[in-house]
């Protein structure tokens, strides 16, 4: 279970990776990955304005070529790379599972856990009996006094919050190299809080739809069909409760919201009704005692709930949470159900994704360093990564020269931010030291076993960091992800070797699409440091306020420009951007452009760079740049993006970068009044 560091990691792009995906029938592994430029111009719409409307002019030829396939939610560069990325780690997975002779250990636990999870018959036959011991294990609760034990088993072997709350590990937010026991809120099975609390039409339909799947996977499980409306109706009751008592995603920015450590005396004091000696014994966890509770709300409110719910009524929640959480590992009836409902009413994706593409996406959860050295040794040489290296140090020496150069800032804060910039490690393509699995047991034909048994030891991986000395060296994605990040705790910037890759990063192309792009990355990644959230965190990760006054007060005017900007624009129907959400990412993207054509003026400094296929220098690019965020969208999936994605859609994510640069406009000659040209621009980095 990944509790708070999800938080303090913020994504350039948000992949959904849940239930999802089916492509083109006849698909095949790839033995190797396919190209495609940097910079490509046929996927522009050279007919549009590109001071009217610069996405369309740089993505309109790739958002007409590019149709949503029927296993997605929404389709992007992103992820068609990833998806390119998993065709590729298929085939690794396909020849280590076929492979008789000749693999290391390493190599036999991938290839077992693949065959085990393409062995659909074996899988079809077990119906829905694995979730039968969790089943009879609810069934045993006879008294609120088994529910604590109960809880802490499937904690462990389920790795998820949705079962009440979460329970696991992370930086101590007041001293970054102690690790410390954290509870968090959960519980939930919607997206948000607020598909619970909301009154709208399409929020009391959904909420409708959802009351009807709970209570079709109580119809698989035996139950008759009176009795399932009336359990689906508990469990809407007991998470509309927790959901009453949970932060809104924009009070999840403030890491001071988050902040609550407390002796575990306290936390008992809390919920008085659910015994923690028990729980925590019973994790192995007997002698913890300090506690960072990051919603004491929450905890208030679930100690309510645990005191005064009829203990049927826990036991129903239990059943459905332990489905939920279990049914796209059992047989076709539980995986549609499960897809139907979270895929297809929720997100609008039109069809399930093929066995394939589910088993490489868990083999990349739950088995990702051994999966991914496969993936390293075939698709990213020491060349590439000292070429990234290379341009991070360029783009980092440009953010020196900003900060020294800023205007609004003064000196001591300067010199704190300086020191947090020379202290940020930077992770490149794959970790130096990688995590070694052995110890877990997996089986050629138990697939469900194998998905516990994997769980269970990340799990305990997890809880066994408590009280122990941090490693700084660990990843928090796995090496072929599409994607990076930066950690405010962790003070590093991490760039997975899946991201590093064509059209993204392009070693064939010129400088200028490069810098565009991946400059443009590793610029948002660094300028992640220093957004409304990054900022509170000092040089050693520590959540410390090292700003003076007048200076914080500038940042917050600074900031309020984009608030303002970006609540402008429209999500989908007449959902506007939530831009206090988007913040971060926001000044992230700004900043991360602005560093990046710092970075690459200098490295062009003593060259002449040349016009290509009619475009100048500086027009590649932005071209380059703009061409990472082609997208198309599903409207379903941008409703829930709306409440929960903390990044902008691709469209502002150019447009509204491009807007705020004078580069931009003298690159294009656009005219002052024009739509990407901003008559108040915003800059804060
Ligand atoms: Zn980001």
């Amino acid at each position: 279970m990944p509790p708070a560091p999800q938080r303090f990691i913020a994504l350039v792009i948000f992949l959904l990776l849940s239930a999802a995906t089916v492509c083109a029938q006849g698909e095949q592994p790839l033995r190797e990955l396919p190209y495609t430029p940097g910079l490509d111009v046929s996927a522009m719409d050279a007919k549009a304005d590109p001071c009217g409307d610069f996405y369309q002019y740089s993505c309109g030829g790739w958002i007409q070529k590019n149709p949503i396939p029927a296993d997605q939610s929404r389709w992007s560069v992103f992820g068609k790379l990833y998806q390119d990325n998993q065709r590729f780690l298929w085939g690794i997975l396909d020849q280590l599972a076929q492979r008789s002779a000749g693999n290391s250990a390493t190599q036999q636990q991938l290839g077992d856990y693949f065959a085990a999870c393409m062995d659909e018959p074996r899988i079809e036959q077990l119906g829905a009996e694995p979730l039968q011991t969790w089943l009879q294990q609810v069934d045993a609760i006879g008294s609120r006094a088994d529910l604590a034990p109960m809880l802490a088993r499937a904690h462990l072997a389920m790795g998820d919050a949705g079962l009440f709350f979460g329970f696991g590990s992370d930086q101590d937010f007041s001293n970054s190299s102690n690790v410390m026991a954290f509870a968090v809120g959960g519980g939930l099975s919607l997206p948000d809080r607020d598909y619970y609390l909301k009154n709208d039409t399409r929020s009391a339909a959904l909420r409708k739809q959802y009351a009807a799947h709970v209570a079709r996977t109580f119809v698989l499980l035996g139950t008759t069909e009176v009795m399932a409306a009336q359990q689906a109706a508990t469990v809407l009751r007991v998470e509309t409760a927790l959901a009453r008592a949970t932060l809104s995603q924009v009070d999840k920015r403030d890491p001071y919201k988050l902040f609550h450590k407390m002796k575990r005396d306290r936390l008992q004091a809390l919920t008085p009704g659910f015994d923690w000696d028990a729980y925590l014994g019973a994790s192995g966890l007997g002698d913890v005692v300090d506690i960072n509770v990051t919603e004491p709300a929450f905890f208030k409110a679930l100690g309510q709930q645990l005191r005064n719910l009829p203990l049927g009524d826990i036991r129903v929640y239990l059943r459905w949470h332990l489905a939920h959480a279990l049914s796209p590992l059992l047989s076709t009836p539980f995986v549609n159900a499960d897809f139907d409902f979270f895929s297809k009413t929720l997100l609008g994706v039109p069809q399930l994704s093929p066995r394939w593409k589910r088993c490489v996406h868990w083999a990349d959860a739950q088995l990702g360093e051994s999966l991914g050295q496969e993936f390293v040794a075939r698709a990213f040489g020491p060349e590439l990564k000292a070429r990234t290296l290379n341009m991070t140090l360029q783009i980092e020496q440009a953010m020196q020269d900003d900060l020294e150069h800023l205007d609004w800032m003064s000196a001591p804060t300067k010199a704190r931010a300086i020191e947090k910039l020379k202290s940020i490690i930077n992770k490149i393509g794959y970790p130096d030291r990688w995590r070694d699995y052995s110890s877990v047991v997996i089986a050629r034909s138990d697939f469900f076993g194998n998905v516990s048994r994997a769980t269970q030891f990340e799990t305990r991986r997890q809880l066994d960091k408590i009280g122990k000395p941090l490693d700084r060296g660990e990843w928090g994605m796995t090496p072929p992800t599409v994607n990076a990040y930066y950690s405010a705790q962790m003070n590093d910037i991490n760039f997975p070797a899946g991201v590093l890759q064509p059209p993204l990063y392009d070693p064939k192309m010129d400088d200028a699409p490069n810098y565009g792009n991946t400059g443009g990355t590793i610029g948002h990644e660094l300028t992640h440091a220093f957004d409304d959230e990054g900022r509170q965190f000092d040089a050693q990760g520590n959540l410390k306020n090292w700003w003076t006054p007048k200076d914080n007060q500038r940042f917050n005017a600074r900031a309020a420009c984009i608030v303002k900007q970006y609540g402008h624009y429209t999500v989908v129907d007449d959902i506007k951007i939530n831009s206090r959400l988007t913040l971060g990412e926001d000044i992230a993207d700004l900043g991360g452009m602005v560093l990046a054509w710092t970075a690459w003026k200098a490295q062009t400094a003593a060259m002449a760079p040349e016009s290509r296929e009619g475009l100048t220098p500086e027009q590649r690019f932005f071209v380059g740049f703009a061409q990472w965020a082609c997208e198309n969208n599903r409207p379903e999936d941008m409703r829930v993006k709306a409440v929960t994605d903390p990044h902008s859609p691709g469209r502002y994510r150019v447009n509204g970068v491009v807007a705020n640069l004078s580069e931009f406009a003298k690159a294009f000659t656009c005219k002052p009044g024009s739509a990407m040209v901003s008559a108040k621009p915003c800059r804060v980095w």
